[in-house]
């Protein structure tokens, strides 16, 4: 196994590889900019490496730095890096330079990244491996009139998408020719603009699908396993808000046939390490390939809840060129397991992001519960970067006990200083129709209209905080969350 391992990333994914390093008795170097220099990361890395950036760039931009970076893991010696999400996660020339180096990189090889990261070329390795596609264009649109020509020929509505895109970004609807002309240039500008690349083309808008993925692990001996799906339908502007696993949706043999389409479609790919095959579904159980995120998911602890498997340090032994220890048939989802996204964002101001210092915290604990967070109170957590401050995964036998369960723990979550997602996230857990499985990627848009009006959410959060803490009596709730959580739990007839 290698001795040292080069963390290219930060926030909580950067704790959860470190963890995973101690776990196999392997050292880490964490990179980190100015502006997370007193984050958790750095503490629990056995090793920091400061990084630079120019006067008046982004902090983003020392994540970002190639080049720094790699001389970074050499000069502190380390035999592999791990990119963790987003970031350099999906580039190409980042895996190539770590080769180029006599490095590691911990995900699959350049070739195969650029395969799969351009999703025009994806479409096309897993169309000829029998997966089937959503449809659309075969290849690139290159001009408006040849989206026109698709359009009419497949029907509307359709969604223009950039071949480059990502994170939920850079997609556009369009319901009629007209649309589609007003949209088909501005969505190459945006292509342009974000992703260096305006290649676009065009999917038929699937109505009302569920995004449910799977999971593969691959070796470089060519053993390729999947591990199960993870469904992500509840969506807000494409992205995720709430992942679980298993799916309520699937049946067993929709379930067997896309855990094959995923391992067929990673051995015609040539790949290696972690990685997820995202499908969209149909009303009918149709499914239909969307990408391959070539990296580990934010989302990925729900499938490690339900099959024991600790996929982090499996991406590891895989990348130390290690013969996967698991077989298909090792593989036995037990239970069920949600993650809420804990973001810091006003769910009553349209989720405007807004952070500031943590004043209070206290983490949810007991049987099942856990939470992969960067977060320690005092931390201040710097504007810079993604709004993601937390994940609370939450397992139990099975899919009511464990939305109880993560009720449960959404109420003893106290996290004083600036708004979050918190009180979203209990919101939607006690909806009838998440607690029916009765939705789709659609369900935020045609359900969430703000949060019920309760009096509870308005307390100011500050105040709150430290007036509890100079009276240093037993703590009430930091922001009214207990006494919401008995309100509320009363109105659902959940168990406590
Ligand atoms: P995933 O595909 O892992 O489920 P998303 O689809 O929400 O997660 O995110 C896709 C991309 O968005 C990630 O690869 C990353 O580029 C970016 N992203 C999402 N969340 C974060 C985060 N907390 N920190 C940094 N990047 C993030
Ligand atoms: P990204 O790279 O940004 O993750 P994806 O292709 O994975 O983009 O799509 C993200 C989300 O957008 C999906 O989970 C789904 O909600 C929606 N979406 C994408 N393609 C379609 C489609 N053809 N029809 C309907 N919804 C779609
Ligand atoms: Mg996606």
């Amino acid at each position: 196994m290698f001795s040292k391992v080069f963390v290219a990333n930060r926030g909580e994914i950067a704790c959860r590889v470190i963890r995973a390093c101690r776990t196999l008795g392997v050292q880490s170097v964490l990179g980190f900019h100015e502006v997370d220099r007193a984050s958790l990361g750095v503490r629990l890395a056995d090793f920091s490496y400061p990084l630079q950036t120019a006067p008046g760039e982004s902090p983003r931009a020392a994540y970002l730095d190639i080049e720094q970076i790699v001389e970074a893991a050499r000069k502190s010696g380390c035999q592999a890096v791990h990119p963790g999400y987003g970031f350099l996660s999906e580039r190409a020339e980042f895996s190539e330079a770590c080769r180029q180096a006599g490095l590691t990189f911990i995900g699959p090889e350049p070739e195969c990244i650029t395969r799969l990261g351009d999703k025009n070329q994806a479409r096309e390795v897993m169309k000829s491996a029998g997966l089937p596609l959503v449809p659309g264009s075969d290849g690139p649109c290159e001009s408006l009139e040849q989206a026109l020509e698709i359009a009419t020929g497949m029907g509307y509505p359709v969604l223009i998408k950039a071949a480059g895109g990502g994170g939920g970004r850079g997609m556009r609807r369009a319901y009629s020719e007209e649309e589609l002309k007003v949209g088909f240039e501005q969505a190459k500008r945006e292509a342009l603009a974000s992703f260096g690349n305006d290649s676009v083309y065009l999917e038929k808008y699937i109505a009302r699908p569920r995004h449910i993925e799977i999971q593969i692990l691959a070796d470089n001996h060519g053993n390729v396993i999947h591990l199960g799906e993870r469904e992500c339908s509840v969506q807000r502007r494409f992205q995720k808000m709430l992942e679980e696993a298993p799916s309520p949706f699937l049946d067993e043999k929709t379930r067997q046939a896309m855990g094959t389409a995923a391992v067929e479609g990673a051995r015609a790919a040539g790949y290696r390490g972690v990685g997820t095959f995202e499908f969209l579904v149909d009303e009918n159980k149709n499914f239909y390939f969307l990408e391959v995120n070539t990296r580990l998911q934010v989302e990925h602890p729900v499938t490690e809840e339900v099959t024991g498997v600790d996929l982090v340090c499996e991406q590891l032994w895989v990348a130390n060129g290690e013969k996967l220890r698991l077989s298909q048939d090792d593989i036995v989802c037990r239970g069920w397991s949600i993650e809420c996204r804990i973001t810091c964002e006003d769910p009553d101001l349209n989720f405007t992001p807004a952070v500031g210092q943590v004043r209070g915290l206290r983490l949810p604990a007991g049987p099942g519960v856990r939470v992969d967070t960067h977060l320690y109170e005092g931390y201040k957590v710097p504007n810079d970067f993604d709004s993601m401050l937390a994940k609370l995964i939450v397992t139990g036998s099975d899919r009511e006990a464990t939305i109880g369960r993560a009720l449960g723990a959404l109420g003893e979550f106290e996290l004083a200083g600036f708004p979050t997602s918190i009180p979203f996230h209990r919101w939607l857990l006690q909806h009838p129709r998440f607690a029916a499985g009765d939705f789709s990627t659609h369900f935020l848009e045609e359900e969430f209209q703000g949060l019920p009006d309760d009096g509870t959410q308005d307390l100011d959060l500050l105040t709150v905080a430290a007036v509890v803490k100079h009276q240093n009596t037993p703590r009430p709730s930091l922001n009214g969350q207990s006494a919401n959580w008995a309100r509320s739990s009363r109105l659902s007839g959940l168990r406590t």
